[in-house]
């Protein structure tokens, strides 16, 4: 498969996630996609300087599942 049809799939599943409100509009998720939890938790927070934010990782608090990733001012993946 070429990556034109790998990028179109992967645009297309984060428009899915989104119409149904698994995540926001900028991809910060709201929903698990697994258990469909809203109680999700941060982790594996990157710190500089032990103040600034660079990087952190969202998953679901009841099943662990790794739903986004944000990183210098953007969410990652769907
Ligand atoms: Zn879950």
């Amino acid at each position: 498969m070429n990556t034109k049809i790998i990028h179109i799939k992967y645009k297309l599943r984060q428009w899915y996630l989104v119409k149904r409100g698994y995540l926001a509009e900028d991809y910060e998720p709201i929903k698990c996609t697994k258990c469909k939890s809203t109680d999700l938790e941060e982790y594996d927070e990157d710190l500089l300087n032990g103040n600034l934010t660079l990087s952190f990782s969202v998953r679901c608090k009841h099943c662990k599942t790794p739903l986004n990733d944000w990183a210098y001012g953007s969410w990652y993946r769907a």
